[in-house]
C-alpha cells in the first residue's frame, strides 16, 4: 500500500506525541565581580564568577501548523533577549550591596555619577574607572537569582517560569522557582 503524504498528514503528527508540559531552557554566562561584605570567609574579598544563568520555561507546545510558534513552548530567541537583558546590566562589571561601605567610598571618592537607577537593580554608579551596579540586597548568588529572575519573569508576561537558576562556579549554583 502506497503511503500518501499530504497536508493532513503533517496536520496530524501532534496526535502522536505524548501529553504533558515541555520544559525549555535557555543560558548565558556573564562575568561579574561582587562580595559579601559581612562574610567570615574570603567572600567579603572583591572576586569574580562567570556566572551562569539559565531560564527555564514550562508548558505545552503550541499546536497550530499556520503558527510561527508551531511546536514550541518558548522560542529560544525570545528567552536570550530577556537574559540580554541582564547581560548588558551587569556583565564585565562589579555589583555590591547599596549598603555595603565601600560603595560609599567609591561614590564620595571616585567621583561616580549615577547612570541609572531603577527598582529593579537599584543603581548604576559610572566613572572612568567603569561602573558599579549597586542593588539593595547582599549579592549572594540567592538574592542574585531573585533579582534576576524577577526582571525576566517582568520580560517574559505569558510565560510561565519553571525556574531560574545562577551558577557562580561549576559546583555552586542557586534556584529561583516562583511562587513558592
Ligand atoms: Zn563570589
Amino acid at each position: 500500500m502506497d503511503i500518501v503524504v499530504n497536508a493532513d498528514t503533517f496536520t496530524s503528527l501532534g496526535s502522536v506525541l505524548p501529553a504533558g508540559d515541555v520544559v525549555v531552557e535557555k543560558a548565558i554566562t556573564i562575568e561579574m565581580a561582587h562580595r559579601l561584605q559581612y562574610h567570615e570567609g574570603k567572600c567579603r574579598n572583591i572576586h569574580g564568577h562567570s556566572w551562569s544563568i539559565k531560564i527555564a520555561v514550562s508548558g505545552k507546545p503550541t499546536e497550530d501548523i499556520h503558527s510561527p510558534k508551531d511546536g514550541m513552548v518558548a522560542d529560544f530567541y525570545i528567552l536570550k533577549r530577556a537574559l540580554t537583558c541582564i547581560e548588558e546590566l551587569f556583565d564585565h562589571s562589579i555589583t555590591l550591596a547599596s549598603s555595603d561601605p565601600l560603595a560609599d567610598v567609591l561614590y564620595q571618592q571616585g567621583g561616580f555619577v549615577v547612570a541609572q537607577q531603577t527598582q529593579w537593580w537599584g543603581t548604576t554608579l559610572v566613572n572612568d574607572f567603569g561602573r558599579i551596579n549597586l542593588i539593595p540586597p547582599t549579592p549572594t548568588s540567592e538574592n542574585l537569582v531573585r533579582l534576576w529572575g524577577q526582571m525576566l519573569a517582568h520580560n517574559l508576561p505569558g510565560l510561565e517560569i519553571a525556574y531560574v537558576s545562577v551558577k557562580e562556579t561549576a559546583s555552586s549554583e542557586a534556584t529561583w522557582i516562583p511562587n513558592k
